[in-house]
């Protein structure tokens, strides 16, 4: 048996194997940069195979970009996040010399049919979502490629293109468009579909718009696939040899890929959804152009979108939008969310997965921060002597590069990234805590973990620059308050006047003055309120400064122990604000929670109550449907059709008798003490 489901499995994969025989593995040269790298790469059958880009370091990489005609919403957040990472990856980490391209679709069905309901010239029509795109991207620190191409810019190389295609012999004018000739490609021994090949050809349709479906006629095959469409009348047109029409979606990354990387091009990528037959189609065409047989040598797709396990869509009302998202989470946590999926896996996204989230992106900050504080403290000056605890910390941050090298080697796998990562920086804080650890070493660690989550496009050391120069003054409001609430604890009042008239603090450049103002303002009230000796006043000022004044502007100070002087963190105001709305909002869902779990208890004993109160002689005379007679208790002897029970059964029903009676009992018991009372 076994035997049998092992060879069935290795004809599985034989055949596996075969259909994706076409595939050509770029060969390593004298010049070549080997990283290690590998890439599950759909010509291949999301095989992974080693990455070789075909001139040393260089890689040129193209990606589709999006469709101009609504909000972007969080699938193109997973794509483009994605994106963003893998070139952080390449270019930072691997030392690839990245030329990027992405593309702007402002052509298309979707687009003549929004402009047309918007009252819009279509090119006014994309620029507003094409601005929207631009703006999300920059909202979630997403880098722009090297060059953005928009198809109406290009519409000239478009038709060149498809001229040379229909002279090499693979397309063919109908009707005012051209179509793409599957047959005389395929017969020619080119292979398509290159990345679906198990597709059936039945199943091999063109996958546009609903105004090619009355096109069918106009084509040898029904798999042939437009080229050039003939335009509609008031739809956008463009001249061309065929008549006026406009170029179909799938030639225009043919086209703009190959007019700014060239011929063969090394990495490919976009959402999985387009893998057919938007990118097949691509590569078909370019493939027909060129009279080439490999145009992409490693095409990758971002994997799939789910929110709370359903597909993403406007009908469905779980279609979220970017703008819809930012305003619950950071860019960071939104980030974080994204970067803990592996890229090319199927994502499910609901509330509860990005709590994960959240509470990562705060370990972080707090790891910064106290990294921060730690190194503040511990100025080295000279020689030191490492102990146990140091050789500990340098083995675990050796041993984590390793991990993630090997990681990012498998085709960027950063989930295990991030929990080696995790794992690195709980053990550092422990040690940290402990003051246990070497300041340079703790520095190296820093500097590594703010390289490695910098691939994943979060900062935590920049945001925080500006803390050398809030050091000073911080230092001393931290101080005043904490001798505020000292005396205001001992209830010497009078030594509250030297505390707050010591000094008055000046503006200073480059310094966040709202601290002056808070602090001055802070003397005045304490100066007031230990006049009156009212110690409430006290402590409630040193709060207000605390919660309220600092906080706004993004400084979080936090009382220790009694006599432990306090500490103080910078973050970015806006997130600090958000973040205090999530706890606000979290409390208030465990509130919900307790709130509804209470009520179903009441609920539950007010049924019991109800319950107790029936007498046990009444309990089964109601049940006509199942039984005909009944003893002086009131326990059935014989059931509905006359027949007297059997010996189990009458067990049966004496216990739930007896049951009730003991509860009715009970009932009665308490409503006597009641009255008694
Ligand atoms: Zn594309």
């Amino acid at each position: 048996m076994i035997k049998f489901a092992t060879r069935t499995i290795n004809q599985f994969m034989q055949q596996q194997k075969d259909l994706f025989a076409h595939y050509k593995q770029p060969s390593i040269k004298e010049d070549s940069y080997v990283t290690g790298l590998k890439l599950a790469n759909s010509l291949k059958g999301s095989e992974l195979v080693p990455f070789i880009p075909i001139n040393g370091r260089q890689v040129n990489f193209y990606y589709c970009g999006p469709t101009v005609y609504s909000n972007s919403h969080l699938g193109h957040a997973r794509t483009y996040l994605g994106i963003d990472v893998i070139r952080r990856t390449l270019r930072d980490y691997f030392n690839y010399d990245l030329l990027s391209v992405m593309n702007i679709t402002d052509i298309d069905d979707k687009i003549i049919n929004g402009a047309k309901q918007a009252k819009q010239d279509f090119l006014e029509f994309t620029k507003v979502w094409e601005k929207d795109f631009f703006s999300a991207m920059e909202a979630l620190n997403i880098e722009l490629p090297d060059v953005i191409t928009r198809v109406s810019d290009y519409v000239p190389e478009i038709v060149t293109f498809i001229e040379k295609i229909i002279a090499n012999g693979y397309a063919y004018e109908s009707n005012g468009s051209v179509y793409f000739d599957v047959h005389k490609y395929l017969a020619d021994g080119h292979t398509y579909p290159k990345m679906r090949p198990e597709m059936n050809a039945d199943l091999l349709q063109e996958g546009e718009g609903e105004s090619q479906a009355n096109k069918q006629s106009e084509k040898r095959s029904p798999n042939d696939f437009a080229l050039w469409k003939a335009s509609k009348p008031e739809e956008p047109k463009w001249p061309s040899p065929w008549g006026e029409g406009r170029p179909g979606w799938h030639i225009e990354c043919s086209v703009m890929a190959s007019a700014i990387l060239g011929n063969p091009i090394d990495l490919h990528a976009g959402g999985i959804d387009l893998i057919f037959p938007h990118h097949d189609n691509s590569l078909a065409q370019a493939e027909a152009c060129f009279n080439c047989d490999q145009w992409i040598n490693y095409f990758i797709h971002l994997g799939h979108l789910n929110i709370a396990d359903r597909k993403m869509s406007k009908s469905l009302k779980n279609f979220l939008t970017i703008e819809e998202v930012l305003k619950r989470y950071t860019p960071r946590q939104i980030r974080l969310n994204f970067a803990i999926h592996q890229y090319d896996a199927v994502m499910n996204y609901s509330e509860e997965q990005v709590e994960q989230a959240i509470s990562k992106d705060k370990a972080y900050q707090e790891f910064f921060q106290n990294t921060k504080i730690y190194l503040r403290e511990s100025e080295v000056t000279g020689p030191q002597k490492w102990t146990q605890n140091d050789f500990q910390i340098s083995n675990l941050l050796r041993n984590t590069k390793q991990i993630v090298h090997a990681a990012l080697l498998k085709n960027f796998d950063f989930p295990t990234v991030v929990d080696a990562i995790d794992k690195l920086i709980n053990q550092v804080n422990v040690q940290i805590a402990g003051k246990t650890v070497k300041a340079p070493l703790v520095q190296s660690v820093v500097q590594y973990v703010d390289f490695i989550l910098g691939l994943l496009g979060l900062n935590y050391l920049i945001q925080n620059n500006n803390q050398t120069e809030i050091k000073s003054i911080m230092a001393e409001v931290c101080s005043i308050r904490d001798q505020v609430k000292l005396a205001a604890r001992k209830g010497e009042f009078e030594a509250i006047s030297n505390i707050v008239t010591l000094k008055q603090f000046q503006y200073e450049k480059n310094l966040s003055n709202g601290i002056v103002d808070y602090i001055n303002q802070f003397q005045q009230q304490v100066l007031a309120a230990s006049q009156e000796k009212n110690k409430q006043q006290l402590f409630s000022l040193c709060d207000k400064l605390r919660d309220e004044q600092l906080f706004e502007l993004g400084i979080k100070i936090e009382d220790k122990d009694k006599d432990q002087p306090s500490i103080w963190k910078q973050y970015d105001p806006k997130e600090l604000k958000l973040e205090k709305e999530q706890q606000q909002k979290l409390i208030q869902q465990k509130e919900l929670i307790k709130k509804k779990e209470e009520e179903k208890k009441k609920q539950e004993e007010l049924e019991k109550l109800e319950k107790a109160k029936i007498h046990p002689k009444d309990m089964f005379l109601s049940q006509v449907d199942k039984y005909s007679e009944f003893d002086e208790k009131g326990i059935p002897v014989k059931d509905k059709e006359g027949n007297e029970l059997s010996k189990k059964q009458k067990k049966v029903v004496q216990e739930l008798w007896e049951k009730q009676n003991k509860i009715h009992n009970q009932y009665l018991e308490t409503l006597k003490k009641q009255q008694q009372q």
